[in-house]
This record gives C-alpha cells, sequence and structure tokens, in this order.
C-alpha cells in the first residue's frame, strides 16, 4: 500500500500515460491489489484490476465449493454482492471521461459459470473494472489513492468480508435442489419441470425480471400431469408438472399464455436467482430452442431430412446458401442442433416458419409432392423421437395435425395449463385426418461437416481483431456474427466468451486436426470443464473478468453463423 502511495504522490499531476507505472502487485493489510492493464486514456476501455482475499479471512467455507456447481453458485453470489457494495458506495472519485467508475461484470437473472470471482482453496480473486481519475489528460493521483485505497476497501468490507451466512447458505441450498431436480428428469425421462406457483411471465418483452406479483397467474400443475420430487433442504417435496421425452404439444387460444411457457422452458437450462419465479423451472441443458432465421448463411448441411428437389437440382445433402428462406433456415437450424447432439428441441409457432411446420390435406391435393420440396415438421416428429431419440415440445394453437403424433397435449386457457391429450386423441380419431405421411419412414441421414482451418480468420488487415458487441454479435476479422435468433443465449457476457473461444480455437490450431462439429464442440466443452472458462483466452493468468460460460450449442450457433466457415468436401 505505501508503495501504491509513493507511486500516486510521483505521478500527480503528470500526463495520463504515467498511469502506465502502476501496473504490478500490491500488498494491502487483508489483501493483495493486482493492477493487470492500465488504460491508455481517461476515455478507453476502463483498467482491469484484481483483489486477491484470502479466503480464511472470510466467511466462505470449504462446504460452499465442495462441487462445480456449488462453486459456481456461491461465485455467483459473490460477485451479486460486491456489485450489490459497488452501487452503494459514495466515496466516488470524480473527473474527465470514465474517470472513479468501478465496476464489475454483474449477473442477470441466471446463475452461470463467470470470471468476475473465483473461490479457491486458498483465495477469493474479485475482478474489476476502474476507470483512473483524470482532469483532462492530467493525472489526479489523490482521486486514485481515494478509490485504489479507500474506496475499494469499502466495497471488500460491505461484500466479501461480510458475507451472511444465512444468506449464502439459502443460496447454495436452492442450487442443490435446482441440480438435484436436473438429474431427476434425466433419470427419470423427462425433459422439463415446471414447479406450481413458479411465475413464468416477465414485466415485459425486455426486461427478464418477473412479472409483479400481483398481476401474474402462478403456474399450477393439471393432477394428470403432477409430480411430487423429494429435493433436498426441505421436508415437503415439490410438485409441478413434468414435461415428459417424446412429443408434446402446447395448445390454446391465442394470448392464454402459451409462448410464455415455452420461453421459460427454454430458460430453464440455466439456474435463476431466487425470487426470479422461474427458480424451479428446470430443463434438460441440452434442449435447443429452434425457430426461422430468414437470411441467414448456411453452409454444407444435409437438411433433405426436411428439404429436397429444390429448383433447379439445388444439393440439399450439403446445402450453402447465403440467404436461407424461413423454412430453409428453420431446417438447417434443427439439423445442425442435431449433428452436435442436442437432446430436445423447442418449437413455436410464432417464430416458425409456417410451410415447415404444416402441410394440410387441401394443399396436398392441390400442390402434389413432387412439386414441393418441403416434408414438413409433422412428418418428421415422430421420427425424430423414434429413430434419433430426440424429443419436441412444439406451440401450435393454428392447427390439430399434430393431435395424432403428440404424446402428450397440454392446454392454456387463462394462463394455467389443462391436460387435454385424451380429448386430442378422441377428435383425431372421430375427425380423421386424410393428410398422407410425407418424407419416407425414418428421419434420415444428419451431417457430420468437418470445418476446415480457414474458416477462421481474425486477420482484418494486417491486425487479428475478434470483439464481441453486446449480445448479438460478434466481429470476427472481417465477418460479423449475427446471434439475434439465438434465444437461449441470454448474457453478453457469454457472448464475449463465444468471441474469446472462437479466437482461441484459431490460436491454438483446434481445426488443423480434422475433427467434426461434434467432436470439436465436446473437446471444448472438455477444456472449459478442465482448464476454466479463461482457457481460451490470451490472459490465462490475468484478468479475464468479463466472461460468462455459453452452451456448447451457442458456440454451435455462433460457428455456424460465421460467413467463413468452410467445410471439408
Ligand atoms: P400466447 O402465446 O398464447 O398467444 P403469450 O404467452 O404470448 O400468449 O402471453 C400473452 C400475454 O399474457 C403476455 O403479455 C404475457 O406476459 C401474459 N402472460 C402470460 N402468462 C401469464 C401469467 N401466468 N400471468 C399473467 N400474465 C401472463
Ligand atoms: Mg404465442
Amino acid at each position: 500500500m505505501k508503495k501504491l502511495k509513493e507511486i500516486l504522490n510521483r505521478i500527480d499531476g503528470k500526463g495520463y500515460k504515467a498511469y502506465k507505472d502502476l501496473k504490478g502487485k500490491y500488498e494491502f493489510l487483508d489483501y493483495t491489489l493486482a493492477i493487470d492493464h492500465v488504460q491508455g486514456d481517461p476515455f478507453a476501455t476502463p483498467s482491469k484490476i484484481r483483489l486477491i482475499i484470502p479466503r480464511k479471512s472470510t466467511n466462505v467455507n470449504e462446504d460452499s465449493f465442495s462441487n462445480k456447481r456449488r462453486k459456481v453458485a456461491i461465485e455467483d453470489h459473490l460477485t451479486r454482492l460486491v456489485a450489490e457494495a459497488i452501487s452503494k458506495n459514495e466515496k466516488k472519485a470524480h473527473g474527465t471521461g470514465k474517470s472513479g467508475l468501478v465496476s464489475i461484470d454483474t449477473p442477470g437473472q441466471e446463475v452461470l459459470e463467470r470470471t468476475a470471482v473465483e473461490v479457491t482453496f486458498k483465495s477469493i480473486t474479485v475482478c474489476l473494472s476502474v476507470g483512473l481519475p483524470a482532469r483532462g489528460r492530467t493525472v489526479l493521483g489523490k482521486q486514485a489513492s481515494k478509490m485504489l485505497v479507500d474506496q475499494l476497501a469499502d466495497v471488500l468490507n460491505h461484500s466479501v468480508f461480510s458475507i451472511n451466512e444465512q444468506r449464502a447458505e439459502e443460496v447454495l441450498k436452492l442450487n442443490d435442489q435446482q441440480t438435484y431436480i436436473r438429474s431427476f428428469l434425466k433419470e427419470n425421462g423427462m425433459v422439463a419441470f415446471i414447479a406450481n406457483g413458479a411465475i413464468l411471465p416477465r414485466e415485459s418483452g425486455i426486461s427478464s425480471k418477473p412479472l409483479d406479483a400481483n398481476k401474474a397467474i402462478p403456474f399450477n400443475a393439471p393432477k394428470e400431469l403432477e409430480i411430487s420430487i423429494r429435493i433436498p433442504h426441505q421436508t415437503d417435496p415439490i410438485k409441478g408438472m413434468a414435461i415428459r421425452r417424446g412429443i408434446t404439444l402446447i395448445v390454446g387460444g391465442g394470448y392464454h399464455g402459451k409462448s410464455t411457457l415455452l420461453k421459460a422452458i427454454e430458460h430453464g437450462v440455466y439456474d435463476h436467482i431466487m425470487g426470479d419465479g422461474r427458480e424451479y423451472v428446470i430443463t434438460d441443458s441440452n434442449a435447443m430452442k429452434i425457430r426461422a432465421e430468414d437470411g441467414r448463411q448456411v453452409t454444407r448441411v444435409n437438411i433433405s431430412p426436411f428439404i429436397q428437389n429444390l429448383p433447379y437440382g439445388k444439393d440439399t445433402k450439403a446445402f450453402s446458401t447465403e440467404n436461407a428462406s424461413g423454412s430453409t433456415s428453420q431446417a438447417a437450424n434443427i439439423l445442425e442442433s442435431l449433428e452436435v447432439g442436442t437432446s430436445c428441441l423447442l418449437i413455436d409457432e410464432d417464430t416458425s416458419a409456417t410451410n415447415f411446420m404444416i402441410r394440410d390435406e387441401r394443399m396436398q391435393t392441390l400442390v402434389s409432392k413432387e412439386k414441393e420440396p418441403i416434408t414438413p415438421f409433422v412428418d418428421k416428429v415422430r421420427q425424430l423421437y423414434d429413430d434419433l431419440g430426440v424429443s419436441t415440445v412444439l406451440v401450435m394453437g393454428g392447427s390439430g395435425d399434430y393431435f395424432e403424433t403428440a404424446d402428450c397435449v397440454i392446454m392454456m386457457e387463462n394462463y394455467l395449463p389443462y391436460n387435454v391429450t385424451e380429448k386430442a386423441k378422441e377428435i383425431s380419431h372421430q375427425a380423421k385426418s386424410h393428410r398422407k405421411q410425407e418424407g419416407g419412414k425414418h428421419f434420415g441421414d444428419l451431417s457430420e461437416r468437418v470445418p476446415l482451418t480457414e474458416s477462421l480468420d481474425s486477420l482484418k488487415g494486417r491486425k487479428s481483431k475478434v470483439a464481441a458487441k453486446g449480445l448479438d454479435t460478434i466481429l470476427y476479422g472481417k465477418a460479423e456474427i449475427s446471434l439475434q435468433y439465438v434465444e437461449q443465449l441470454v448474457d453478453s457476457s457469454q457472448t464475449r466468451a463465444i468471441a474469446e473461444i472462437l479466437h482461441g480455437m484459431e490460436r491454438d490450431n483446434l481445426l488443423n486436426d480434422g475433427l467434426s462439429l461434434k467432436e470439436l464442440m465436446q473437446k471444448v466443452e472438455k477444456i472449459l470443464d478442465d482448464e476454466g472458462l479463461a482457457s481460451f483466452t490470451v490472459y490465462k493468468n490475468q484478468h479475464p473478468g468479463d466472461l460468462a460460460r455459453p452452451r456448447f450449442l451457442e458456440i454451435m450457433a455462433a460457428l455456424n453463423r460465421l460467413r467463413t466457415l468452410r467445410i471439408e468436401k
């Protein structure tokens, strides 16, 4: 600390570049400050620092990181505590540009593996961004000292050094329960669980916070679909609706809550914080939302299970386009997900291409199969399950053609679910549909694509340039990847991580070994599991503080949307 103050005294009043002298480590009474990166001017990306605290001097016990999932939960909790302490801190320094700013990569409603805080047996590391204070381009040494010494100590005192053990325990208990439900689903042939009392609707279309409790109708399972799970840390079993493997149809009138239910299921691949309303909505972690995405590029995907005989003999076994249609993009989204091993498709009619989902009897009569390249999803959904073991949860209020193949039909009425499976089966027997099954008896072959090394080229001019912009965009060399329609990507720190991972894959030549996309994703998962989320970055042992873990399915989605993707023929 003395050393830090000495430097600050010396550079006070000098040009901003003098701050570079701060790089290094400083010992404080109960923690270490590491200044890893110093910004070039007051307007540049803030400086990166770490606070390293011996774990023994905090209330974090070994129990709280006894397994990987608990570790993620306690780290997430600490990140939130630090964020809270920063927002309440009033000792802020002021000045030009980002002077005086202190921030941590703050989580949203999900509990994701992050790099902002790391807990190990020895220490707790907190990664922060700080704006070193200046007036114009002049170093404000005293303000800097106030910030780096007093303010940071204050933030730690109100977070890491004053953990409320009871609150932390509750976070860990919830995490254990979520983990338990996840494995229960897996062992019992289920793809999702929605607890009674869950609040599914969100505050607005742009907020993931829960809708006001006075306005929301809590979820309540129909008796026939209700299950009880004996979860840890509470005597009464938790009850709710199970969605089993196979084909589940969600029907009901417009505005009765179908999409809201599906959205909650989509997000159930992640754990949510207490108070979110979806903390006990749990979905198979490998479930993939599928939608139409016209305009996206597609690179040599075998979409022939759905699409054949395109005009002018365009190949659909290795289908490429710079500008896919609604139906071809939806087919590509499905086949790419199957290629890397998704277990369950989640589809909403609102975001599907109609001609991809249905083709009724009358249309079959008017336009013969020879003239229609598309085999609709309704003819493939059963084979998906029977041949490949992949389940589907489908919102479909507009067509009864799915009644025959559905294993379970749930009707949403006034935001509550009812089991109408029997009724739907009865109707399909009485009013027989005369539509013909199309597209053969089997699902068909999946792609097994091998991406070529040249696919990842981060050079822009003479420099390597990769950057994430917000939640939806990654700039990769000269290419721009749009993830706008990859709907289970929820946090811009995940987007940043995907950018880092792709860049790391290029640097480490991961595409040189002729691995298939699936093998590649397995390899990336293993590296992330074994070496941590920061392992693809260049600042491995320093400051990777703003990354959150994406699923391999979203990494795959980004790679597939890279217009420079090249596939071995
Ligand atoms: P659908 O897909 O059946 O047309 P949505 O799921 O889009 O209907 O829901 C319509 C509206 O109702 C949305 O504004 C949504 O936020 C709201 N809503 C959905 N479920 C609930 C609920 N359980 N309680 C209160 N409002 C809800
Ligand atoms: Mg809808």
